[in-house]
């Protein structure tokens, strides 16, 4: 046994099995499944993810174990795992001593006020005296006292949504994604206050023979980030519109040229935002590009 371990006799059993990193990740629920394909994206596999509580991972040194979200930041502080992927909501909310490592691009919501539709809000003062029913209320008392208004907070853990017509309070205050539970239950969104996604978190105090793990594993992770919502194109094109061509697809340095067998014709290879890609297909095509091939990318390493 290492020694810092020895000098944490208070720490859990679990903090000993088989001495490696070990990241928190949600048994089951919305960041369960993009948990697990993010890390396999990464090159990390879990065996038979949903019977297990502590599992060992393929393709790297990294134990999982599978939690209630609600319990990922106290066991990440406590130390029981040295990582944890979990919505920033609940780190927040929590007031977990942990190091946000880096935000994961999955899971997004906000919390936001919403009212019942016909109840004339006009404003945040509206919510004078008013009864909040939420899940969330360290981050809504945030709120209320930043804005100096004074109100009642009915803290409820099941379906919030419902509050407003239970006659349990005048709004909510709740996560909210698409919206359309909220429009089937009469109630509009009124303020966005707080925007969350998945992150991942750390221990403060992670011991020492961890660290090189952990920047393994972010490099992976921003290698796939970078990735994400990035296309690889490749066409040919007539040499006299090269330099246009150039200026269209300027790539992380410039585009890869490769010479091809008609005379007055090269290759021309290059990474373009997907969001801009029709937009570069039809400026490239009236400079007289042809066969253009577009495909997904895995990983960016810049
Ligand atoms: P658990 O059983 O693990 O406690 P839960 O029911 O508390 O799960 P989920 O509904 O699975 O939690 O949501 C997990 C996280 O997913 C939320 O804390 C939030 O960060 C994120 N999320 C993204 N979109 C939504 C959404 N529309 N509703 C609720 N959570 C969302
Ligand atoms: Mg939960």
């Amino acid at each position: 046994m290492k020694d810092e371990y020895k000098a944490c006799p208070e720490r859990s059993r679990f903090f000993y099995f088989n001495n490696m990193l070990r990241i928190a990740i949600q048994s089951k629920g919305r960041l369960n499944e993009d948990s697990l394909s993010m890390l396999q994206s990464i090159g990390i596999e879990i065996d038979d993810p949903k019977r297990k509580f502590l599992s060992k991972a393929r393709g790297f040194e990294l134990e999982t174990l599978f939690l209630r979200d609600d319990d990922i930041p106290g066991v990440v502080e406590a130390g029981t795992a040295s990582l944890g992927i979990v919505g920033l909501n609940e780190v927040v909310e929590r007031g977990a001593n942990v190091e946000i490592v880096t935000r994961l691009g999955f899971g997004k919501c906000r919390i936001s006020l919403a009212v019942p539709k016909n109840s004339g809000y006009d404003g945040l003062f509206w919510l004078e005296g008013k009864r909040i029913a939420t899940s969330y209320p360290a981050i809504l008392g945030r709120f209320l006292e930043e804005k100096g208004i004074h109100a009642t907070t009915e803290i409820i853990t099941g379906s919030v949504e419902i509050a407003p017509a239970a006659g349990i309070a005048d709004c909510i205050f709740d996560i909210v994604s698409s919206g359309s539970t909220l429009i089937s239950n009469g109630l509009i969104e009124v303020e966005r206050v707080f925007e969350s996604e998945a992150v991942l978190i750390a221990d403060k105090n992670m011991p020492e023979e961890y660290v090189p793990a952990l920047d393994e594993l972010l490099f992976r992770i921003e290698s796939h980030k970078t990735s994400r919502g990035m296309k690889y194109m490749m066409m040919n094109i007539p040499l006299a519109s090269l330099d246009e061509a150039t200026k269209i697809l300027p790539a992380m340095r410039s585009p890869s040229v490769l010479p091809l067998a008609s005379e007055g014709w090269c290759s021309l290879h290059s990474v373009v935002e997907a969001s801009t890609m029709w937009e570069k297909i039809r400026q490239l095509k009236a400079i007289g590009a042809e066969g253009i091939l577009v495909t997904d990318l895995d990983k960016i390493i810049l």
